[in-house]
């Protein structure tokens, strides 16, 4: 099969891998229909994260089930599934509490990596979530969205509390900042607000439910939310992007009481503790759960009441996985779908 693959930061190539096999008798072989670029991809990317030789990448992932384990018992060979970044058996007690992407067996997925034509998924009954029937062409990038990016802003939502009567903002413009205004917008808040400078994307944001942008940053965006609201600062906030003053901004954002969801993976950010003991807002983040949200997520989609495929805006062939990084780490695309 094809599939890419990381030798450096920068260095992305496609090419000739084996194919997976069934490993575990909980495993499931995927053909993928469709696979994308994330925007934790480029943390390796970029070498800010280092590269331990030649990795396969990619942990977003929609398919068709092609072979299963001799232990998998609900999802069958021929169904279109969506999955998870995070492999979940959905049955230990915090999974059931939902959390599967802190579930005791879990495996990462883009250690396995899903830019590639074929893929095996472990723990293939929980991690797995099978569509109603195969779905049309149109439906596949807004499932696709479903399996990281939907999901790990629909859990930046829920995380700060966003609901009705609610000022929601939301720190990060990128396809996971979107997808949390999306959701926001879904959860009932009644006001919106999307921190973004680039006009394409603020254009999206009030698509998906925007009612305000704020294009200043650091304090100056902390200002303009206070502002906004009545000097009091938002109830809910989602941090969507991972760095010291994307946290800062969030935290500084929230009003007394309220709720900081932060889903952007943490590079570097140091906080003092002092300053949270006084802001007295909730903290609450980490990998998202999207197991958790996959079966309300497919049904939203499969009825058409959302559109989350529209943060991709650039559409390649896998074999050009490393223009896609590029377009994506010069910002030039918000999100790559790569079809195979
Ligand atoms: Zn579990």
């Amino acid at each position: 099969m094809r599939g890419a693959v990381l030798y450096a930061p920068g260095d992305i190539r496609v090419e000739e891998l084996d194919d997976p096999k069934i490993i575990e008798p909980t495993d499931a072989i995927l053909r993928l229909s469709a696979t994308c670029v994330c925007g934790s991809d480029l943390w390796p990317y970029r070498g800010v994260e280092p590269v331990q030789g030649p990795s396969p990448m990619g942990h977003e992932y929609v398919g068709i089930v092609e072979e299963v384990g001799s232990q998998v018992s609900t999802i069958r060979p021929g169904q279109f599934v969506v999955g998870s970044f995070w492999a979940s058996d959905n049955t230990c007690e915090i999974c059931q509490a939902g959390y599967q992407s802190s579930c005791v067996h879990r495996v990462l997925m883009g250690t396995i990596g899903t830019q590639a034509e074929l893929a095996r998924v472990p723990l293939a009954d929980g991690t797995l979530v099978a569509t109603p029937d195969l779905p049309p062409d149109d439906l596949i990038p807004s499932l696709l969205a479903a399996s990281d990016v939907l999901g790990t802003g629909w859990f930046g939502a829920v995380a700060a509390q966003a609901g009705p009567a609610k000022t929601v903002a939301v720190v990060g413009d990128g396809a996971v900042g979107l997808l949390a205004v999306l959701a926001a917008s879904q959860l009932g808040a009644e006001r919106i607000i999307a921190m973004s400078r680039h006009a394409p994307r603020q254009q999206l944001a009030r698509q998906y439910g925007a009612t305000d942008i704020v294009e200043e940053r650091g304090d100056a965006g902390v200002t303009r939310i206070k502002d906004l609201t009545g000097g009091l600062g938002a109830h809910s906030v989602v941090e969507a992007v991972g760095t010291q003053e994307s946290m800062l901004q969030a935290i500084r954002s929230t009003r007394p009481g309220g709720h900081v969801g932060f889903v952007g993976v943490a590079h570097g950010v140091e906080l003092s503790v002092e300053e949270l003991f006084f802001s007295a807002v909730h903290l609450h983040g980490g990998p998202a759960p999207v197991r958790r949200f996959l079966p309300e997520l497919i049904d939203l989609i499969w009825n058409r009441q959302i559109n989350p495929g529209k943060v991709f805006d650039q559409t390649l062939p896998l074999d050009q996985a490393a223009e896609g990084y590029r377009a994506m780490d010069q910002r030039r695309a918000i999100k790559t779908l790569l079809t195979i």
